[in-house]
């Protein structure tokens, strides 16, 4: 069980507290709107009506203990920013900001947030994704470059193949991680492993990569 500091209950900061939650973890929740707070004062471990600008708010909740804190303000873009700058200056471990414009993604770069999430978009890309190459199921993005896919087997000609055989790394670049099996079977991608049509590959590339060998699979 992990603890963290969700700060600002709107659609994407009351999403990230439920899904803490649902997962067993500790969550404090903070906002300023004393309805917000009021919805989530049973779910969340702890909440706190205030105003994450305060300093003294931070610091009393002792911002840096968390494994990591959420600013999920978005569309009030000072408050964001002047949150996100305290929170790091506390000495808060793995902050994750939302944002909602292109300056803001700047801006809390440069205060040195740890990731930032812009909700409408990254799922607005992974649609389009998904749209244009349904053979992917799932990308995550590991850098700019390079992402981590899964993708099912539908090529005949790799039937029964070891991934040996199939030298998918010398042919199509990527490198195949896990592999799970129809029948909920799975192992780590070695050498000797064997696939099989309707295996779901996890495989890691280039994007472009990735897109290529889809094709192909
Ligand atoms: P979403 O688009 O995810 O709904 P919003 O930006 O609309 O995000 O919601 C942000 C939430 O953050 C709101 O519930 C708002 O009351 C809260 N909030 C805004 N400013 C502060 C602040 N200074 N301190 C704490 N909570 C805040």
């Amino acid at each position: 069980m992990k603890s963290f500091c969700v700060i600002g209950l709107g659609r994407f900061g009351s999403s990230v507290v439920l899904s803490l939650v649902k997962n067993g973890h500790e969550v404090v929740a903070i906002d300023t709107d004393a309805k917000k707070i009021d919805d989530y004062k049973d779910i969340a471990t702890h909440v706190m009506i205030a105003d994450a600008t305060d300093e003294r708010v931070l610091k009393n909740v002792e911002i840096d203990k968390f494994d990591g804190v959420v600013v999920a303000i978005g569309k009030n873009v000072q408050a964001s920013i002047l949150t996100t700058m305290i929170v790091i200056e506390a000495g808060a471990k793995n902050v994750v900001a939302k944002a909602t414009t292109d300056v803001q993604i700047k801006v809390l770069t440069k205060i040195g947030a740890d990731k930032i999430i812009q909700p409408e978009k990254d799922a607005g890309e992974r649609v389009a994704d998904n749209l244009a190459h349904p053979d992917i199921s799932e990308y995550l993005d590991l850098s700019d470059d390079y992402s981590f896919a899964k993708i099912v087997v539908k090529n005949i000609k790799f039937n029964g193949l070891t991934l040996f055989q199939a030298n998918l790394t010398q042919d199509y670049h990527v490198n195949v991680a896990f592999v799970k099996k129809a029948d909920g079977s799975a192992s780590i991608g070695k050498h000797n492993t064997k696939i099989v049509l309707d295996d779901v590959l996890y495989v890691v590339g280039t994007k472009a990569d990735i897109e290529k060998f889809s094709e192909i699979i």
